[in-house]
């Protein structure tokens, strides 16, 4: 999906709560964790876009374009105050006959970006075997060693095979 056509999905949500809103700026992230994100910055409101949303399917894609439209047209509406996924978002997401679910997040979307994750994968260990993870895993496990165990022996995970306990 173009950016355009995001956009317009977007401002065609937000004009059926909030005409005034002004329409969010769409930024890509490199996430895998969800598919979108509104925020508010100095500079205006904006929408993350992730890769997981990039791999999602255009009625996945379109769901979370509305899913954080109303998430925006809540903040304007109720200046500057989110309510998340509380009662105001939630009469919003009706009033454009879409599902107050708490996650649009095409769950399917995600699960592909992460095997995808997979596939650019790498090594850590444990004392007890190497295993291959995500790139993602493996920095986490080096920035916070000890973070993750392995799910055989019940001890962490290291980035660096010499990191190994004796
Ligand atoms: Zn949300
Ligand atoms: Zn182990």
């Amino acid at each position: 999906m173009e950016t355009h056509e995001a956009d317009r999905i977007i401002r065609e949500a937000l004009d059926k709560v909030a005409p005034e809103c002004p329409s969010p700026r769409i930024i890509y992230t490199r996430a895998y964790s969800y598919c979108g994100r509104a925020c508010i910055t100095p500079h205006g409101f904006q929408i993350k876009l992730s890769n997981a949303w990039k791999g999602a399917t255009p009625e996945g894609k379109r769901q979370t374009l509305i899913h954080e439209a109303m998430h925006v047209a809540d903040a304007f509406l109720h200046k500057g105050q989110w309510s998340g996924h509380g009662f105001m978002w939630q009469v919003l997401m009706r009033k454009v006959g879409a599902r107050p679910d708490r996650c649009s997040n095409d769950p399917g979307a995600l699960a592909t970006a992460n095997q995808a994750l997979w596939h650019r994968e790498v090594w850590v260990h444990c004392p007890c075997r190497s295993l291959r993870v995500s790139k993602r895993m493996r920095s986490s496990i080096a920035q916070n060693p000890g973070s993750k165990l392995c799910a055989r022996c019940r001890k962490p995970l290291t980035a660096n095979p010499e990191e190994l306990a004796a």
